[in-house]
């Protein structure tokens, strides 16, 4: 299937998914990955379907959509492989553009130091890239690179990259336990995206069967210490973690606000007072989530923290 959805997405809102690559075709075989292992690893860019074909596809999925007046936000490349591998992508968003409605393309970066790929992806309006660890060693060991590929030229593209790129860029961490989720790891990530000054930066955890039965989540504490590494040095920091919280739509339900707004953060034990303060509620509310299981309470740096029960 070249399109699919509109599904809905917490980043992109309906978002219309273009997948412009055949099954597991990518420049990467991450351990965390959902789509299994990589079937084809390559790092040549070529045709993979006909841009012609794509685009047909494209105008009758909208057409359809339109007429049942759904709306679409987004037109997103988020194949089961790795996007830039194709060799038309910069044809194709040009070919969207006239649509009228925002293109985001979901990559691993491994190929932004080429000057052909940071162009193409400059005209799309909101990019997500890939960055596990800017360690050589946790790289080659989480994300299992091609073996022609180079972290130091990859991080520099996206640095330059970032650097002209007039739309929305935002990144995407991925913690594995035991891998990159120590905080020296976390830290030399956080101290990179200072630099590449993301509009967002994701911080997920491995929630589906991984390609590596090993790859697992680290537990909530550990994930909670990365996100607070991590808004120490970048200002926008949410959780990816599969559960479409929305910290921002409140229903008036304490407990389910709750549990939407931890799905994006953890909160302070101070922010929660004040949670229930405003929602006219009080501290059973907490108490009956982490009875359930939902809401786990830890500790940072003496500050209590309430962290939604991730696995
Ligand atoms: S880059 Fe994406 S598609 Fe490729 S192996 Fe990693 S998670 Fe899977």
């Amino acid at each position: 299937m070249i399109v699919f959805g509109p599904v809905p997405s917490r980043r992109l809102g309906r978002s219309l998914g273009i997948n412009n690559i055949p099954p597991k075709v990518c420049s990467y075989s991450c351990v965390y990955c959902q789509l299994g292992h990589t079937i084809k690893m390559q790092v040549e860019r070529q045709t993979f379907y006909e841009p012609e074909d794509i685009l047909k596809n494209l105008r009758e999925k909208i057409a359809r959509v339109s007429e049942v007046g759904e709306p679409i936000d987004y037109l997103t490349f988020v194949p089961d492989g790795e996007p830039t591998l194709d060799v038309n992508l910069g044809r194709e968003i040009g070919w969207l553009r006239p649509l009228g409605i925002k293109i985001a393309v979901i990559t691993n970066g491994s190929l932004i130091w080429r000057e052909d790929v940071k162009e193409e992806l400059a005209n799309a309006d909101w990019v997500s890239l890939k960055v596990d660890s800017t360690q050589d060693e946790v790289w080659r060991r989480i994300n299992r690179p091609h073996g022609t590929l180079e972290l130091a030229s990859i991080l520099d593209g996206m640095l330059e990259f970032a650097a002209a790129y007039k739309g929305e860029l935002v990144t995407e961490t991925m913690l594995v336990e035991g891998v990159n989720d120590n905080d020296d790891q976390v830290g030399e990530v956080a101290e990179f995206l200072t630099r590449l000054r993301p509009a967002k930066s994701y911080l997920s955890i491995p929630t589906r069967p991984p390609a590596e039965q090993w790859a697992q989540s680290p537990s909530e504490e550990v994930i909670n210490q990365a996100y607070q590494i991590l808004s120490n040095k970048v200002d926008q920091v949410e959780y990816l973690i599969g559960y479409e919280g929305n910290a921002f739509a409140f229903t008036g339900h304490v407990e389910e606000d709750l549990l939407s707004i931890t799905a994006v953060h953890p909160m302070r034990e101070e922010a929660v007072s004040e949670f229930l303060k405003r929602a006219k509620a009080d501290w059973a509310a907490v108490h009956r989530l982490i009875e359930q299981d939902q809401l786990v309470e830890t500790e940072h740096e003496g500050v209590r923290f309430y962290v939604r029960r991730l696995h």
